[in-house]
């Protein structure tokens, strides 16, 4: 009996040994069914050695075979194969995760055709006999479709819940036909490609760019970097068009939030061809079917978040990574990749160009373009011929301040707002306020478990924990004195709607946060109301900069940045440079001029100098340097370990272990200037009732940093790491937390 390999969907990162029985056959790349502890899994081969670590009559066989051939091409496989070892994921749940949820799950890869019905024997009869008569909406809806002489697909002119009784009751089923499928190229037919008159016509710089992409060959990776509503997209539209037009697919990515319904119409709007949104409505079949169609190139383009990067092409010939710099693109649990670092790997396997789009390029970016492996495209001027934004700074100091809104914010709004426009506000802390104390004591209202202020929801009523998703009744006495008197301090969102609902009362108010769109579909329909102007006066979070298109928004107002000036997180300066762009672009973007105002108590602060007066390059560039003297990325590579726990001593003890075990490595392998930071706190020491602590390592070669932990990987499991301990790594980190 042979021996096949398996990549299981558990975080250890080695294979297991299975016998095939001789009645079966299996390919690499192939899902399996094989016992494991006292149950199944579904497996992936990975290999078929000669031999076996263990002996060969303690392996087990395998159950049975899922797939004719292999689910993942030679690049892919490369590609992840290569990402489990330098982020060091468990190599299963690498590859898991590179499936549809429904084949990690063992369904069929196989297109289904899942939208045709016909009536059944069973509904046949219930006509003759009249068993259903009562239900007098299934009966009439069953009379029609019984009339029909071919499958038929579900029709939003009968209730859906007709439609649902007919199936539950087993009166209509799902027709199983074979699935033939047709490429995208066929399915267009004579079609033309592109809605021309949807075609925009380049502005100069625009059409430098897209020149200069046409005649790029190989790979290549462009960082575009262009102001916002500098065009961007019309640019990755025209190098879409003449990649289409050699008959190869693309993808595209872009932020978790920047996938709304919006940006994928601007796509289908312009090409006639089969575009899949990989969007978070879509349930496991639609997610299936969409990873087939492009495997089998039935699509042409895929649009998608982070994840979108595995899927697989029948033949892909371009990359776009819109929003670049945006977080999200870190995967920040379990196994932590990066989907823009690693679809340049992709766009390099397979030899095609890469577009990373920017109005706020990631210093990392902007180094590789100043260091020549990135070509930088610039797009410096607005589109469409709207006008520059007025920046303006309002030192909270000197000003009468009310609920976070200073005197001279509020005349703004009243000059913008009574002129028609609207106008935005941002405040990244959503709930009523952020502290709940006693005005006897001092006493917090704390989260226990994450030893951090509970913030106060007054419209629910209820004291919630933003680290942990605990909840509180809101306490009636201090819980050190019993004093009744207890008073919020701090502005979020909540309580910013509620003050300016009182000082506008002519304007309607939307706000744009996690807790008033909590409901699916609340966010559109809010997006809605705002792009067709029912709202005049905008609140939100985060949610609310990227990538909204409100042409009437005249104002925007950032209302406190003070606590990202002074974080210990050294990126924290850049993050917030990008937002502050980021918000700036969403004023002004029609014929009307725009004015942005950011109000803080230290209108000094050198970063907000720099920023306001010189602008988002001079700001990189002076950060970069800054980097570069500091020894920080991306000026060296970083491996980043947690280590939680509920024992805050073992965490400790065990991570000094652990520095003394990289530290003895370093000299005996020889990796000079290894820099192994003591074991420190996370800035967030205590979370869900974990504690929380970190070990950093860094070095300016990526590669020798490689090599200290290919050691420790191999070394791990003398490793005694206790059970209660749970340790990540996370190999070029973004975040502390
Ligand atoms: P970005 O993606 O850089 O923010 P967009 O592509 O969304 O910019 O363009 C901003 C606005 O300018 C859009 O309304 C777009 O229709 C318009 N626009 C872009 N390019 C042109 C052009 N060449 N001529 C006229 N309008 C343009
Ligand atoms: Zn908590
Ligand atoms: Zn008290």
């Amino acid at each position: 009996m042979k021996i096949v390999r398996i990549a299981l969907p558990v975080p250890l990162n080695r294979y297991f040994d299975y016998l095939l029985p001789e009645t079966l056959s299996v390919e690499k790349g192939c899902r399996v069914v094989v016992p494991f502890g006292h149950q199944t899994q579904i497996g992936i081969v990975v290999d078929f050695p000669q031999e076996s670590d263990l002996p060969i009559e303690k392996l087990k066989p395998i159950q049975a075979v899922l797939d004719k051939s292999s689910l993942f091409d030679t690049e892919i496989e490369k590609l992840l194969h290569w990402a489990a070892n330098y982020y060091h994921g468990a190599i299963g749940e690498v590859l898991f995760n590179a499936l549809p949820v429904k084949l990690r799950n063992g369904e069929v890869a196989e297109r289904k055709q899942l939208d045709h019905f016909i009536v059944t024997e069973k509904g046949k009869i219930a006509l003759t006999t009249g068993e259903n008569k009562r239900a007098k909406k299934q009966e009439d809806l069953l009379k029609i479709l019984a009339g029909f002489n071919a499958p038929f697909v579900k029709s939003a002119e009968f209730s859906a819940s007709a439609w649902k009784g007919l199936i539950e009751k087993g009166y209509i089923a799902q027709f199983e036909q074979a699935y033939i499928a047709e490429s995208w190229q066929k399915k267009l037919g004579n079609r033309p490609l592109v809605n021309s008159q949807n075609r925009l016509v380049l502005n100069k710089q625009q059409t430098l760019v897209v020149s200069r992409l046409s005649y790029t060959q190989g790979f290549e990776a462009f960082l575009l970097n262009g102001v916002t509503g500098s065009g961007k997209t019309e640019v990755y539209l025209q190098a879409i068009e003449s990649v289409l037009n050699q008959g190869k697919q693309v993808l595209v990515l872009v932020p978790e939030i920047g996938l709304t319904p919006q940006t994928v119409q601007r796509f289908k709007a312009r090409f006639n061809v089969e575009i899949d949104a990989l969007h978070s409505n879509l349930n496991e079949t639609e997610r299936l079917n969409a990873w087939l169609r492009a495997k089998n190139g039935e699509s042409a383009i895929v649009i998608g978040t982070r994840s979108a990067l595995f899927t697989q092409f029948a033949d892909l010939g371009m990359i776009i990574i819109d929003e670049e710099h945006d977080s999200s693109f870190k995967q920040q649990e379990g196994w932590r990749y990066h989907a823009r670092d690693l679809a340049i790997l992709r766009a390099k396997n397979l030899q095609i160009p890469i577009i990373l789009g920017s109005a706020t390029p990631s210093l990392e970016s902007i180094q590789n373009a100043k260091s020549g492996k990135y070509v930088e495209l610039t797009l410096s001027a607005r589109a469409g011929g709207s006008q520059n934004v007025k920046h303006q700074v309002i030192d909270l100091k000197t000003q009468r301040v009310n609920a976070g809104l200073s005197d001279s914010l509020l005349a703004m709004m009243q000059k913008h707002l009574s002129q028609g426009n609207q106008v935005m506000l941002f405040l990244n802390r959503r709930g009523f306020a952020p502290v709940l104390l006693c005005h006897e004591c001092g006493w917090m209202c704390e989260c226990e478990a994450c030893e951090k202020p509970y913030t106060y929801h007054q419209k629910q009523r209820v004291l919630r924990c933003h680290h942990c998703a605990a909840q509180k009744v809101v306490p009636r006495q201090c819980g050190h004195c019993g004093s009744t008197n207890l008073v919020t301090t701090g502005v979020g969102t909540e309580q910013l709607e509620q003050v300016l609902a009182e000082k506008f009362p002519d304007y309607q108010i939307s706000r744009i946060d996690r807790d008033s769109t909590a409901r699916k579909g609340s966010l559109e329909a809010e997006l809605q109301a705002i792009r067709q102007g029912k709202s005049q006066i905008l609140i939100g979070t985060q949610m609310l900069a990227k990538g909204h298109h409100f042409p009437n928004v005249t104002l925007v107002a950032i209302v406190n940045v003070d606590s990202a000036l002074f974080s210990i997180d050294f990126r924290s300066e850049e993050r917030l440079a990008q937002l502050y762009l980021q918000v700036a672009g969403r004023a002004g973007r029609a014929e009307k001029p725009g004015e942005v105002v950011l109000q803080t108590h230290y209108p000094d602060h050198p970063l907000l100098k720099v920023l306001l007066n010189e602008g988002y390059e001079a700001f990189a560039q002076s950060a970069l340097k800054l980097r570069q003297t500091m020894q920080l990325p991306p000026f060296c590579a970083q491996a980043l370990f947690r280590a939680t726990g509920k024992n805050n001593e073992q965490i400790v003890n065990f991570l000094q272990n652990l520095t003394a075990y990289f530290q003895q490595k370093t000299v005996e392998l020889g990796l000079q200037g290894m820099q192994i930071l003591p074991p420190f706190s996370a800035p967030m020491p205590k979370k869900a009732g974990a504690y929380r602590w970190l070990l950093l390592i860094q070095h300016p070669s990526r590669r020798l940093l490689q090599q200290l932990l290919a050691q420790f990987e191999q070394d791990k499991a003398n490793f005694a790491i206790p059970s209660s301990i749970r340790l990540s790594l996370d190999v070029d980190p973004l975040e502390w937390n």
